[in-house]
């Protein structure tokens, strides 16, 4: 187990607030929205969650490292680097593409907190869930924990399930959250409540049959929705970025265009829509993120 001083790099101060919003207003509805990413700067939203069970099973293990993988704009690879830095482990992450000439913000970060960074050929990081791939990754770095990309994984869903402890979970008949592995999601929709249901946003394109096995059986209770993904992961239009600052004036909550952003601009479309029943009370998870915004233009968000 991780000591309470160790985890006291989390929980910061998540907390349940009422969006107001006209179109909640006109429908006569009520939203709120979890603020997970005031849990922390780097580590914030559903990353330390997703983390917290693959770090305590390197301490068990006495790991010597943990070893993770993602893109060069990945929320995961830095957040995997603080938290291990944090436990006063060290980590490495397998970065896919060549090694470019001027380091991401992402990986500036990653590297600050101490993570040595392995720079692979897209083509070879297609492989890593391959278990030739995983065999190289174990000999090369014998004694480290992997950690699938993204957190992804039983422990990964184990510890997104806790989410469900930062919120009154009977106060809702809806629970949306943004998808990208769909760790989260599952972590969540496993803990939904009967009557309720857990709606996922995906954020990638082309991923009708992906979550199938995530999703799995109480299908009633559980959808993923693919209609706003805005072009695929990470991709964005002028549209979304006026959208964020709009919404940022009316709510004070600034979100990140990869992953919160389609979540609550897709929230509101359906609320619009009629997708949710009269009286409904949705409850809006903020994974955190922000730190993505940053490879955006200067100027661009008024936050
Ligand atoms: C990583 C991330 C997600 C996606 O979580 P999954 O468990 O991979 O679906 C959602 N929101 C934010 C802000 C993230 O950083």
């Amino acid at each position: 187990m991780l000591s309470d001083e160790e985890q006291t790099i989390n929980l910061g101060s998540a907390t349940v607030d009422a969006l107001q919003l006209k179109e909640l207003e006109e429908k006569n509805m009520h939203a709120d929205v979890l603020r997970l990413d005031k849990i922390h700067p780097v580590i914030s939203g559903n990353k330390w969650f997703k983390l917290k069970y693959y770090l305590e099973e390197a301490k068990k293990n006495n790991s010597k490292q943990i070893l993770t993988s993602g893109g060069a704009y990945s929320n995961h690879i830095v957040a995997a680097a603080c938290a291990a830095k944090s436990i006063g482990i060290k980590s490495t992450g397998i970065i896919r593409g060549e090694q470019p000439a001027r380091l991401s913000h992402t990986l500036v970060h990653a590297k600050n907190y101490g993570m040595q960074l392995e720079f692979i050929s897209r083509d070879d990081y297609r492989k890593r869930n391959e278990k030739s791939f995983n065999d190289m990754l174990s000999e090369r770095f014998a004694g480290a924990l992997i950690i699938p990309e993204g957190g992804a994984g039983a422990h990964g869903i184990k510890g997104s399930a806790e989410i469900s402890g930062l919120f009154n979970s009977d106060a809702y008949s809806h629970i949306l959250c943004a998808v990208g592995t769909g760790t989260m999601f599952a972590g969540l929709s496993s803990t939904s409540r009967v009557n309720q249901k857990t709606i996922g946003i995906c954020v990638l394109k082309g991923m009708h049959t992906a979550y199938g096995e995530l999703i799995g059986k109480n299908k009633g209770y559980h959808e993923i929705n693919h209609d706003y993904h805005f072009g695929g992961y990470a991709k964005k239009t002028d549209g979304l970025i006026r959208f964020m600052n709009a919404f940022y004036e009316q709510t004070n909550v600034p979100t990140d265009f990869v992953y919160t952003a389609k979540l609550f601009y897709a929230a509101i479309e359906l609320i619009k829509k009629n997708h949710f029943p009269a009286s409904s009370r949705l409850l809006l998870i903020h994974s955190g993120g922000l730190q993505g915004n940053a490879s955006l233009k200067p100027g661009t968000l008024i936050f």
